[in-house]
């Protein structure tokens, strides 16, 4: 049957809980940086499927990898072990503070699992999260409690116990949360849906004197600055600052549906055979995939590529910023995500300057109604992001 845009909108919104705000396009194929709709449209990927495809589209190596995983094994329980999964917790430990992996399907089970973790190795009871406000932890209840931002909370009351929100930035105000239920500090290095807003380095080693001198456990939340997103492998790694856990998840597997926990030996130790599970955490193709990830991005001269270009970006943006200071604040991020904070005047224009940019082939987002959010697949060339700014130039020139 020959689909069309048109088509598979009127037969997905008959069919589909209404959860998600579409565009108006079904997307059919992909490669690198370029997506083409069922009409033959093409568009310019700077969301990456949410900082998830960070090796563009169908890169293929990991399609290799996911077929021929797929022909050899699909899915074993985790009672026992396999190849890929091995290889990929290897990877993760080898190249990073942990010494320990679980594996999950999604971010918000990977903050599930250290959420639980942080309480029953806290060993006398203690449960209370402190998250800091605008920060996005996902949509199950307990991650939805830890999310500081009242919009994901409304109508799912009541909210699981244990969960208390920081002002941004505030270390003293923070110091006050803690008491005798504190288990630990849960936040994104930079804050992704937030709006694109990175912590400052002195603030994160803030927080870590005050896991340390009050016996709490730092959790940093990298399922969206983790797997090189802001030019490094992991955030954490550019602040000094090292945390007690940390969850991976989006990029990991440049695609396929993972998650990832990781953290030290001692504190992994709470965990033993029927404390936490998952079916299909670690599934052979979906590692297989996250291996082939891991090794593309340990390839010298991989992540200094990424930070030369996500310069190139930040410097482009930075000129738009300066030619309509009307519209935008400036320019924030690292790497590979950046935001281009917007004016009030810009701010009554966010979603539409996304529209219409849509409209025009060229795809991102606007994250936290504060920001323009960029987050292109981290093999974006130069001359991609020459025509992605040109366009975006020309459009704001309209207002
Ligand atoms: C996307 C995201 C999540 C949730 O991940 P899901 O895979 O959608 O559950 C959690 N934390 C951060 C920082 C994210 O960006």
């Amino acid at each position: 049957m020959e689909v069309s845009n048109e088509d598979l909108r009127t037969r997905g919104d008959r069919v589909f809980v209404g959860t998600y705000a579409r565009y108006p396009a079904a997307m059919v194929k992909g490669k690198g940086c370029l997506l083409w709709d069922a009409d033959g449209r093409e568009y310019l990927d700077f969301l990456s499927g949410i900082a998830v495809c960070s090796l563009g589209h169908c890169y293929p190596a990991i399609t290799e990898a996911i077929c021929r995983q797929a022909g050899e094994l699909v899915h074993v329980s985790n009672l026992y072990y396999t190849g890929p999964q091995t290889e990929l917790a290897e990877l993760l430990v080898d190249n990073s503070f942990a010494e320990k992996v679980f594996l999950a399907n999604s971010g918000a089970e990977a903050n599930e699992a250290a959420i639980k973790l942080a309480r029953i190795s806290s060993g006398d009871g203690r449960y209370e999260v402190i998250s800091l406000e605008g920060s996005f932890h996902g949509r199950t209840l307990a991650t939805v409690a830890a999310t500081g931002q009242a919009k994901f909370h409304k109508g799912f009351e009541p909210l699981p116990e244990g969960f208390v929100h920081a002002p941004f930035g505030d270390l003293q105000a923070l110091e006050k949360l803690i008491n005798a239920r504190t288990c630990a500090i849960l936040c994104e290095p930079l804050q992704g849906e937030g709006g694109v807003r990175p912590l400052d380095p002195d603030y994160l080693q803030g927080m870590r004197d005050l896991c340390d001198r009050h016996g709490l456990l730092l959790i940093f939340d990298e399922i969206q600055t983790g797997i090189g997103r802001t030019g490094s492998l992991f955030a954490y790694q550019q602040t000094g600052v090292v945390p007690d856990i940390m969850t991976l998840a989006k990029a990991l597997a440049n695609g396929l549906p993972i998650g990832a926990m990781l953290t030290t030996e001692k504190i992994a130790a709470s965990f033993v055979p029927g404390t936490h599970a998952s079916t299909f955490g670690g599934n052979p193709v979906v590692a297989a995939a996250a291996v082939t990830t891991l090794k593309t991005l340990l390839q010298d001269g991989f992540l200094a590529g990424v930070r030369s270009r996500g310069k190139y970006l930040q410097t482009a943006l930075q000129r738009l910023a300066d030619r309509f200071p009307d519209l935008l604040v400036g320019v924030r991020g690292r790497g590979m995500i950046w935001g281009l904070v917007l004016t009030e005047k810009g701010n009554s224009l966010g979603g539409e300057i996304v529209k219409k940019m849509f409209e025009r082939g060229f795809l991102f987002n606007y994250a936290g109604n504060v920001a323009l959010r960029f987050v292109p697949p981290l093999i974006v060339s130069e001359s991609e992001i020459d025509r992605f700014i040109k366009e975006l130039a020309s459009l704001l020139e309209e207002y």
